[in-house]
């Protein structure tokens, strides 16, 4: 059985969905703090399969004792960590207490359960600032916000615990910038408030949740001077943590893997596909850039394509097809 914390967020539903219909049994760990149980009820339905979820918070050590008690958990697939990166410069302490202190409680419990298989969701943001695209896995690593930290401490925990004891086989997943949705249209992302990112403002813009997309900035050194990503629709990204599993199964140590496509798109880029695929203009205006953006970067995604035969094959008109999908049938996210 695989255990899948944060199973109820963006990332983790749909790597729920692509876990059940590959025939894996599942246990969900999620205290909600960013999601709604709606979701997982979603995952029930596209699948037609059952499994347990556990309202649990990583910094409750007991609670997360229960679910290894009462399940056989093989594996793990950790996604459970707050995101936001602004939000981390406001409240460190949070950040590293949630993400970092959440992260401990749960390896402890592995440990006494002698569960000792992990795929842990990391993020581009470990590369820094300061390292040209596209980025290589083994460029050197500097974060540069607290949120990013909390990644890089976590991976740095977990290649400490590996070093000090063998038989852990643990993968981290560097993503890029995840988007789109399920195909069913009854899964996607939902941020509370007003999103931070770029495709959800987008998509928010177009139901006419939200007025106007700012776009920040417009002087970057780049094709267009908008900022330059790279974008992997959440599906690919999903089947990126089966694969990713596959090699874990195996002696493997600690293996590190970019999941990108390689590919980059400017916000330019998508405004207009989205605005194509949607067949109406997106009201946007440039303004300031925003403080703490990278000009461009996108992955080197050679290694996962080699080592796990891991490779993105859904299209950017993909991603905004499937996130108009999900948008237009539920305006307001979970919360109807
Ligand atoms: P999300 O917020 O949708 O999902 C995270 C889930 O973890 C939420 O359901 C939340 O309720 C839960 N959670 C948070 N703290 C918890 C705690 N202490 N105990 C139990 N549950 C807790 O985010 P997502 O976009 O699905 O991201 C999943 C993971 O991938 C996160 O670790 C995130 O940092 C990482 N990541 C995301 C992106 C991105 O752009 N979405 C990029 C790189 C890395
Ligand atoms: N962006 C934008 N307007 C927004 C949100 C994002 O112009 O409302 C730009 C941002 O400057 C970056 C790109 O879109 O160039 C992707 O930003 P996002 O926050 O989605 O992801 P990040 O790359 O920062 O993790």
């Amino acid at each position: 059985m695989v255990l899948v914390t944060g199973g109820a967020g963006y990332i983790g539903s749909h790597t729920c969905v692509e876990l059940l219909n590959a025939g894996y049994d599942i246990c969900v760990l999620d205290n909600l703090s960013n999601s709604c149980e709606e979701a997982l009820n979603r995952v029930k339905k596209i699948t037609g399969k059952d499994f347990k979820f556990y309202k649990v918070d990583l910094l409750d050590y007991e609670g997360i004792d229960k679910v290894f008690s009462e399940n056989k958990i093989e594996f793990v697939i950790h996604f459970a960590g707050l995101k936001a990166v602004g939000e981390s410069v406001a409240k460190p302490l949070m950040y590293f207490e949630n993400n970092v202190g959440g992260t401990i409680n749960l390896l402890k419990v592995m440990t006494k359960y002698n569960v000792k298989k992990i795929v842990f969701s990391s993020s581009a943001t470990v590369y820094g600032d300061k390292s040209p695209a596209p980025y290589v896995e083994t460029l050197p690593c500097a974060a540069i916000n607290p949120y990013g930290r909390t990644k890089l401490m976590i991976e740095k925990i977990l290649q400490d615990i590996y070093a000090s004891d063998n038989d852990w086989d643990i993968a981290l997943l560097r993503y890029f910038n995840p988007v789109g949705a399920h195909s069913s249209g009854l899964i996607g992302e939902d941020p509370n408030g007003i999103p931070n990112n770029l495709m959800p403002y987008i998509s928010q813009v177009a139901v006419g949740r939200l007025e106007c997309l700012n776009i920040f900035g417009n002087d970057y050194d780049t094709k267009d001077g908008t900022g330059v990503r790279d974008y992997i629709h959440v599906v690919d990204l999903a089947i990126g943590h089966l694969k990713a599993l596959d090699k874990i199964k195996n002696k493997v140590g600690v293996v590190i893997y970019n999941l990108g496509t390689g590919q980059g798109y400017s916000v330019l880029d998508m405004v207009n596909t989205y605005s194509k695929v949607l067949g109406r203009p997106i009201n946007y205006k440039f303004v300031d850039r925003r403080p703490g953006d990278l000009a461009e970067y996108y992955a080197d995604p050679s290694k996962a394509e080699r080592e796990l035969g891991f490779k993105a094959t859904r299209t950017l008109e993909d991603m905004c097809r499937d996130t108009i999908r999900w948008q237009e049938g539920n305006k307001n996210g979970y919360r109807g």
